[in-house]
């Protein structure tokens, strides 16, 4: 500390909580400790809101959450060692998905000579939303959180500048413009990267001014509205199979998208792709062009050409005449298996039932295997950035963290809306104890936990009992059973938070009404599903091992 005791003195925690108002930064999820709690009690003071969570993994999901719905990063803030370590599932996730994130973490005390300019702050900022968004790490050393120093003697960088746009090359747009053009069964992908760059309104003037088909990306979904009659998700594999030419609007071709490789795709397919990261250009596939830029940017240089030459794909195409063709068969399919009436429910009798209630602005959050497949087929989007779930990562464990950032947003923001967290049961597990958060701010969140007792499948209770006649239950219980009819609801009513447990589509459709017309108080849906093993006792061969 100076010993100037006249002038006014503030402290390191102080300090931080000023630089990143002054960056903009709003809000701060984390677990507090030695030595960060005095960080988010300044900051709180600052006017960021702090949310305090349960598990420094969550915590850090759902402050790169914020990053995304945002565009200015969200802080996460952890003590050292293992709320560190914690974190680092949020910063690989926050990586992978090309979200900003800034986490800051207090270390232990070390003699600090000058107390200076603290200028982490805006290169962490800079860093983590310029060029491709990724997560970055602060370190805090324990003993700067309550130096005291003059206020005078504290200088802060000014706000960076929001990330610079950049255009693709003008030779590329107009040789882009040939190749969709001369395209005969041309597709759009619509990936997250193009929801992130806020490209909304110019790739759907696109897709209308050229009648184009477009497919939207897990979270790419509702960058344009699901059921704008130009969207082919009901037909994806195929409009995958036989394009000839695909736009890649913000959207790797990564596992997601098979590789860009057949047999998914034709060989011969042209890829257009256009990103803000040089180094993706050219990942797997050798594209036809490349627009290097931000997307926003890059769509509208695309318009422009098309203004000069207006031109439009054919919309009695055979292109769209099979596609169609296979939408329409498609939803035939499952509308067919939404009906059955058997008990339990399946998968997409439940989505049917919770899309026919699906408030039109609700956020929708999504984990599990089947749960999130099945239930991005359903749940339809019609805003952009208003789905968040397991990502490039695959990360399980995300749902509880998003849910949390969406309905803090939409607080702040007075909204007024919901979050819809569809959640498999082990998914749920991951982060159950968040459920505590989600209370204590009595956040907006519906949470349907889609129950199959188990991790891909489990056991109904009369297997599960019958199997035990066998053994212990770790000696042989196939390992992605979780406990049969698990009474997940009552995480929810233990905080004070309303709970159903539901076995019929009539119970759920009544808790589905209830939880949406309830604007006081959070629930939480247990959905019991077929658990899809049905096998006898005698019937657990996986245990015997396999003769050599
Ligand atoms: P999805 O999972 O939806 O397919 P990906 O995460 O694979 O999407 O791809 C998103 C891509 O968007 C990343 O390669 C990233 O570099 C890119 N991107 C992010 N922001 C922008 C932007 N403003 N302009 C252009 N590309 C962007
Ligand atoms: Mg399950």
């Amino acid at each position: 500390a100076r010993s100037d005791g006249d002038e006014e003195q503030v402290s390191g925690a102080e300090v931080i909580a000023q630089a990143l108002k002054t960056q903009d930064v709003e809000y701060m999820f984390g677990i507090v400790g030695i030595p960060v709690t005095e960080i988010a009690v300044a900051s709180q003071k600052m006017g960021i809101r702090y949310v305090g969570m349960r598990n420094e993994q969550a915590a850090c999901y759902a402050a790169s959450a914020i990053g995304y719905l945002t565009g200015r990063p969200g802080v996460c803030l952890v003590v050292s060692g293992p709320g560190l370590i914690h974190a680092l599932g949020g910063m690989a996730n926050a990586n992978m998905n090309c979200w900003p994130l800034i986490v800051i973490g207090g270390s232990s005390e070390r003699s600090q000579e000058t107390m200076g300019a603290f200028q982490e702050f805006p290169q962490a900022v800079r860093s983590s939303i310029y060029g491709r968004p990724g997560a970055c790490y602060v370190d805090i050393p324990a003993d700067f959180v309550n130096l005291q120093v003059n206020v005078n003697s504290v200088r802060y960088t000014e706000c960076c500048m929001p990330p610079p746009v950049s255009m693709a090359e003008t030779s590329a747009i107009c040789m882009a413009a040939t190749v969709i053009r001369n395209a005969k069964k041309p597709l759009l992908i619509i990936g997250k990267g193009a929801a992130y760059a806020h490209a909304e309104e110019g790739i759907r003037k696109l897709v209308e001014r050229c009648k184009l088909p477009f497919l939207p990306t897990p979270m790419g979904k509702g960058v344009i509205p699901d059921n704008h009659p130009n969207c082919v998700a009901a037909a994806r594999s195929r409009a995958l199979q036989f394009a000839d030419v695909i736009v890649l609007f913000g959207a790797r071709l990564n596992w997601i998208l098979h590789f860009g490789l057949p047999p998914r795709y034709q060989p011969d397919v042209k890829f257009i792709q256009v990103d803000i990261c040089a180094e993706e250009l050219g990942n797997n596939v050798k594209p036809a062009v490349t627009l290097l830029g931000d997307i926003n940017a890059v769509t509208k240089q695309l318009l422009e050409q098309f203004d000069k030459t207006p031109w439009q794909y054919p919309p009695e195409s055979s292109w769209w005449k099979t596609l169609r063709e296979k939408m329409k068969s498609n939803e035939a399919t499952s509308k067919e298996l939404a009906s059955q009436k058997s008990l339990p429910m399946n998968y997409y009798t439940v989505f049917y039932h919770v899309q026919e209630q699906l408030p039109r602005d609700c956020f929708v959050v999504s984990e599990g295997a089947n749960t999130m497949d099945i239930g991005r087929t359903v749940l339809q989007n019609y805003l952009p950035r208003h789905r968040l779930d397991a990502g490039t990562f695959g990360t399980m464990g995300v749902g509880l963290g998003f849910a949390i950032a969406a309905a803090t947003l939409a607080k702040a923001r007075n909204t007024g809306q919901r979050v819809i967290c569809v959640e498999g049961d082990s998914a749920f597990g991951f982060s159950g104890m968040e459920v505590e958060t989600i209370c204590r701010y009595n956040l907006p969140i519906i949470l349907l936990v889609v129950n199959n007792n188990g991790i891909y499948q489990g056991f109904d209770v009369d297997s599960w009992k019958e199997m035990l006649k066998f053994g212990d239950a770790t000696a042989v219980a196939p390992p992605v059973c979780l406990l049969p009819n698990s009474h997940y609801e009552q995480v929810m009513t233990a905080f004070g938070g309303k709970g159903y447990f539901v076995q019929t589509p009539e119970e759920l459709q009544k808790s589905l009404r209830e939880s949406l017309a309830d604007t006081t108080a959070p629930s939480l849906i247990n959905i019991m599903i077929e658990p899809q093993a049905t096998r006898k006792a005698q019937d657990f061969h996986w245990l015997t091992r396999s003769k050599i």
